[in-house]
């Protein structure tokens, strides 16, 4: 008998436009919700497929395994937004994303109209390619993939109809990261997409601090989000204390220290902007006159202080990613070796040292290795406090892991040891 209800059922949406066939083997990776294609997993294209437009993702033996936008021009060759046969990238899915990202800060108490905040993490709300940032009701959208930059406009327009009544948003800026957009062969300009057009600077708070943000011209998105519970974390250790803030760029650790009771804070960056920025903030906390601000290359600073016998009983560092690719990981290491070299030197006996990296090729483990190594070497007795990642505005996918980038230890360093003899042990 034949069965007429499989003959004449349509054949499924995703057998239908271009898709894209992964090898043998290559699957489970994607099955499990990993939303990056190489070239490497690709085995052949059905059809041709418009930069920037919608594929299937099949397995070898034809099974649906996703949704995504294709760009012949990146090595990420398909960004995967759904695992749903039902749910195709466009206007409904990115909505039910873009509410979910919302409801997320919404529960976690961090969305408001005077506060930053970031709404849309990227991978982290399934969504590679878009970031959002929010300042006191205005938006900075920053665009790192051909397909989100292509749906601009349609995602600023979501983003306002979901936000409403939340937030209520002014208005949004978009930008574009110059070296995202040559990897994904995309030209966009910085400008406002939506609503009015925000003023050069605007101020919104950060646990108790107000800050000052250029939401057109500032570093990423205007400032860092992502430190924003370890800076109040860290001043906590600082009441009564003197701290070295290095990479300081608007003055972040160290104006919370300083509102939390730090008796002074030097903040050293090479960025004129930032550190005007920084200055502005103390003043406008009225924490001016506990605070100095030094223009300098950190490793240079770090090592005259260090040889005029400086030490402080709090130091950060917060460099910037160090390694973009796996052979860069060497060298990076031996960046932060310095680094950690000289901040041990500088902090104080029974003082507290944090060292944040934000290079996702370095891992946690070689992060405390390093650590360890530079302990016995400096030999002083290091414990670990805390292991701080991102604020919960950042959430990383469990399916996405290697876009997990921050790592702070907030570590306490013992006694400064005595010289070491100058024999070497035999
Ligand atoms: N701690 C900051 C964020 C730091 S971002 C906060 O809490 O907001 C990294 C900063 O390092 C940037 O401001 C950049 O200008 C600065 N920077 C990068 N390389 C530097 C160097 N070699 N010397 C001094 N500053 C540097």
């Amino acid at each position: 008998m034949q069965n007429t209800s499989k003959v004449n059922s349509p054949r499924p949406d995703w057998l239908e436009g271009s898709r894209v066939i992964l090898s043998p083997g290559k699957s489970r990776l994607f099955y499990n919700r990993h939303p990056w294609v190489f070239p490497g997993a690709i085995a052949s294209i059905v059809g041709s497929p418009a930069d920037g437009s919608v594929v299937a993702l099949l397995s070898h033996t034809n099974k649906f395994v996703g949704w995504g936008i294709f760009n012949s021009k990146s090595k990420v060759r398909v960004r995967v937004y759904s695992w749903n046969p039902q749910e195709k990238p466009g206007e409904s899915l990115f909505r039910i994303r873009i509410r979910e990202a919302i409801l997320l800060r919404q529960n976690l108490g961090m969305l408001d109209n005077k506060s930053g905040c970031r709404l849309i993490s990227s991978e982290g709300d399934f969504l590679s390619g878009l970031t959002v940032d929010q300042y006191a009701g205005w938006l900075v959208m920053q665009v790192s993939s051909l397909g989100m930059g292509q749906r601009e406009e349609l995602l600023a327009k979501l983003l306002v109809e979901e936000s409403k009544g939340i937030i209520a948003p002014k208005g949004i800026v978009v930008r574009h990261e110059k070296s995202m957009s040559r990897l994904e062969g995309m030209e966009g300009e910085d400008k406002t997409i939506w609503g009015e057009p925000p003023p050069e600077q605007l101020e919104y708070m950060e646990e108790g601090i107000k800050l000052l943000v250029q939401p057109l011209t500032g570093q990423k998105t205007g400032a860092y989000l992502d430190q924003r519970a370890n800076r109040r974390e860290v001043g906590r250790f600082a009441a009564g204390k003197t701290m070295l803030d290095a990479f300081c760029y608007a003055g972040g650790f160290g104006l919370q220290a300083a509102k939390q009771g730090a008796i002074s804070v030097v903040g050293i960056d090479q960025s004129e902007i930032a550190l005007g920025l920084a200055k502005k903030h103390a003043e406008l906390n009225g924490l001016a006159d506990r605070m100095t601000w030094t223009r300098a290359d950190v490793f240079e600073e770090l090592a005259r202080r260090e040889e005029a016998g400086e030490s402080y009983g709090v130091v950060v560092l917060d460099p910037p990613k160090f390694a973009q690719a796996k052979t860069a990981v060497e060298e990076a290491l031996r960046g932060y070796r310095r680094l950690y070299t000289l901040g041990m030197r500088l902090t104080e006996s029974n003082g507290i040292l944090v060292v944040c990296c934000c290079t996702g090729l370095i891992t946690w483990d070689m992060l405390e290795n390093l650590v360890e190594q530079v302990g016995a070497e400096e030999r002083r007795n290091i414990r670990i406090l805390q292991k701080l990642g991102p604020s919960p505005d950042h959430p990383v996918a469990a399916s996405c892991r290697e876009s997990a980038y921050l790592k702070c230890l907030v570590l306490h360093l013992g006694e400064k040891s005595a010289p070491r003899p100058s024999f070497s042990p035999g």
